[in-house]
């Protein structure tokens, strides 16, 4: 039994022709932060505060679909949403932020200041205030770079799509379930477990672009999105409705406590056997210090490490991935 953590910087439709300009500045982040929670760990620090940390972290940077880097609803509006859990079932989830720096320390403050698990909407906001959380204009989100991935989702007729492909041309017979949502670059997520069998899960994002105002996704959905109980810690990603209706995280703790299976067996399954090829992948940590970060999208970003020094980094399916 050791320390372990995953992080994801999102699932999706992630072209190998990515350019590195999109690429290298994510992955640099994401090693970045694999970093500062590998330190925490090794210092003890509780892996609630570590998840929180390494999400805050992720939460900061431009390059990812959460906090700083949200994307816009079909009326130019940014709707943030966040969950944390840890082993003993504590949680708490935010949805509908428009103006908190950090919402997953929202979730945070949701779990341990409130007797409730989920706020959204103004109730939250208000809550962030009388909290004295960091916020910071609505305003501030509505970027050059979100306004266009905005239009050319709209242009596409499409629920968010970030790799900014063009749109493909208005005569061409689409599949309506295309218009469901390709996953995009970004949602973020972790997991950790220390070498007490301390298991959290944080995950934080922007939603889809296009989104309608209002939508509520996986991310804050515990059990979806989100999870952790005694026996591992789950942080998925991907298209949310799919996610959703697969209780993907739930669902990998179900296989472990009900059916005895290993956390890499019943992450494995339900990434194969319950949910689309291409809607979702997950990181996730068991409570005896395994890891795995499956996917049937074309990529995850993706990286881990475990005390016995067995680390990973990537984007693309490796050569020992065997859930695509
Ligand atoms: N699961 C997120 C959502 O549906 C999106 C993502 O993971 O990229 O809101």
């Amino acid at each position: 039994m050791g320390w372990a953590i995953a992080l994801h910087g999102g699932a999706g439709d992630i072209p190998l022709s990515l350019p590195a300009h999109r690429r290298e500045p994510a992955e640099a982040v994401l090693r970045h932060c694999l970093q500062i929670g590998v330190s925490a760990l090794k210092a003890n620090t509780p892996p609630l505060d570590v998840v929180e940390l390494v999400v805050r972290e992720l939460e900061n940077s431009p390059h990812f679909n959460a906090g700083r880097g949200s994307v816009l609803t079909t009326n130019g509006t940014v709707e943030m949403e966040a969950c944390i859990m840890d082993g003993t079932k504590k949680c708490g989830a935010v949805s509908g932020l428009s103006t908190i720096v950090n919402p997953i320390s929202l979730a945070r403050l949701v779990m341990e200041k409130t007797p409730h698990i989920y706020l959204a909407f103004d109730g939250a906001e208000a809550f962030a205030k009388e909290q004295g959380v960091e916020t910071v204009e609505s305003s501030h989100f509505i970027t050059p770079r979100n306004i266009e991935r905005l239009s050319q989702a709209k242009e596409a007729n499409k629920v968010q799509l970030d790799y900014t492909q063009p749109p493909p041309p208005k005569d061409e017979p689409q599949d309506p379930a295309a218009n469901e949502g390709d996953s995009q670059i970004g949602t973020v997520g972790c997991v950790a477990v220390d070498r007490h069998g301390n298991l959290a899960t944080a995950t934080s994002t922007g939603g889809f672009v296009n989104k309608m105002v209002g939508r509520i996704g996986d991310t804050p959905v515990i059990g979806a999105g989100t999870y952790a109980n005694s026996f591992c810690a789950v942080s998925a990603t991907g298209k949310g409705e799919f996610i959703i209706r697969a209780t993907v995280a739930r669902d990998v703790a179900a296989l472990m406590e009900y059916k005895g299976l290993s956390l890499k067996e019943a992450a494995a399954y339900v990434i194969e056997q319950c949910t689309p090829k291409g809607t979702a992948g997950l990181v996730a940590v068991s409570v005896t210090g395994e890891v795995t970060m499956p996917f049937n999208t074309t990529g995850m970003f993706r990286a881990c490490a475990t005390e016995d020094e067995y680390s990973e980094f990537g984007i693309w399916p490796s050569l020992t991935d065997s859930a695509i």
